[in-house]
């Protein structure tokens, strides 16, 4: 603490991001970042926007990547939104949508950052508590709110709520914003994501990233897809604070990845088989797995301490993550790698269970 801080600063209580090793021998599967390379068309599209325009500011509406997302999700750019990771597009939605005079409702197991913009914002919430089986559980959701928001697939849990139960949702919720943060929806099966639904409910917000399905997360790209009322807001937020949150290789490489789509699909298609050949091999070593739609499974062990596992895997040099929280502190959460990488987590906790 620092007698320069404000009660306010001193009050904040920051994200702690997963741990990124400097050693690079270390099996990574903490982050669920995507295990494997941004397509060389992006490599090629990053490398040609290292030129002498770089001295100039880059376009402040990024207008080319609006219109490149448009097309692709059959939108007008008027409804997309983009910024610096979907950290970045999630606080603006935060400070600029959801300071409202109702508690905001997440689920009580969920991603972590949502509490953090809460304190950030001053804004009051309420946490929903997951179903049993660690779904969604959308009675919950039926009261008056100041907002929405809920990942899709949920994280750290991998569970998908489906189209029908969001539709359900927004038409009990006309009268504030809900927010889908599909994160990960690239790795659930086809049709899953909400944004057919934006042309028939103004109050509903789309956000999605480029760090997990699209192996960008290094670039630092999110964009966000809803009405033209929403995404006024966002921008009259992002104008009064950075006008400029992507840079020129930045840009280049978010439409180079969209115009690349066999790279990705082909990825894509890589990661869900591996996902779905770790969950075998868990079940085999007798964990039990939540359904996942995501990048990541979350997994306990009927006999096996979570925290203890994770220290275990650690010392073999495999890194995942453990949260120390009510109803996941028996589970381990863990990113699907290469099949390489899967296999030595599948060898490893062969070798710890015994
Ligand atoms: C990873 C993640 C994000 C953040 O993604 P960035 O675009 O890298 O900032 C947002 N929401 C959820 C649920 C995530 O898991």
């Amino acid at each position: 603490m620092s007698k320069f801080w404000s009660d306010f600063v001193v009050g904040l209580e920051p994200y702690v991001p997963g741990e990124q090793p400097a050693n690079a021998n270390l099996t990574k599967l903490n982050t669920n970042e995507n295990p494997y390379p941004p397509s060389p068309a992006v490599m090629q599209a990053m490398e040609s926007a290292v030129n002498d325009d770089l001295r100039l500011y880059p376009p402040s509406n990024a207008d080319q990547l609006k219109q490149t997302l448009a097309d692709y999700f059959q939108l007008t750019p008027e409804q997309v939104f983009v910024g610096n990771g979907s950290d970045e597009v999630l606080a603006h939605v935060f400070n600029g949508l959801f300071r409202q005079a109702q508690p905001i409702l997440y689920p009580d197991i969920s991603y972590s950052f949502y509490p953090v913009y809460c304190g950030l914002y001053g804004i009051e919430f309420s946490k929903v508590p997951l179903a049993d089986d660690y779904s969604l559980d959308l009675e919950g959701y039926r009261r008056a709110n100041g907002g929405i928001i809920f990942p899709n697939p949920n994280a750290p849990t991998g569970r998908l709520l489906g189209l029908d139960a969001i539709k359900a949702l927004l038409q009990d919720n006309r009268d504030s914003v809900v927010v889908v943060d599909e994160a990960y929806i690239d790795f659930a099966e086809a049709g899953s994501s909400a944004v057919s639904l934006i042309d028939q409910y103004y109050n509903l917000l789309v956000v999605q990233t480029m760090s997990k399905s699209r192996s960008l997360a290094g670039m630092r790209i999110g964009y966000a897809m809803g009405s033209k009322v929403l995404i006024e807001g966002l921008e009259r937020i992002k104008n009064s604070f950075n006008s400029y949150p992507l840079g020129h290789v930045q840009l280049a490489a978010a439409i180079a990845s969209f115009n690349d789509p066999d790279y990705f699909a082909a990825m894509r298609e890589k990661v869900i088989s591996s996902r779905e050949w770790i969950v075998e091999q868990l079940k085999v070593l007798g964990f039990d797995v939540l359904p996942s739609s995501a990048n990541f499974v979350l997994a306990r062990h009927s006999d096996q301490n979570g925290l203890a596992l994770t220290q275990s895997l650690r010392d073999k040099n495999i890194i995942i993550r453990h949260f120390n929280k009510p109803r996941l502190s028996e589970f381990l959460r863990i990113t699907v790698g290469t099949p390489e990488q899967n296999q030595q987590l599948i060898d490893a906790l062969g070798e710890i269970i015994g």
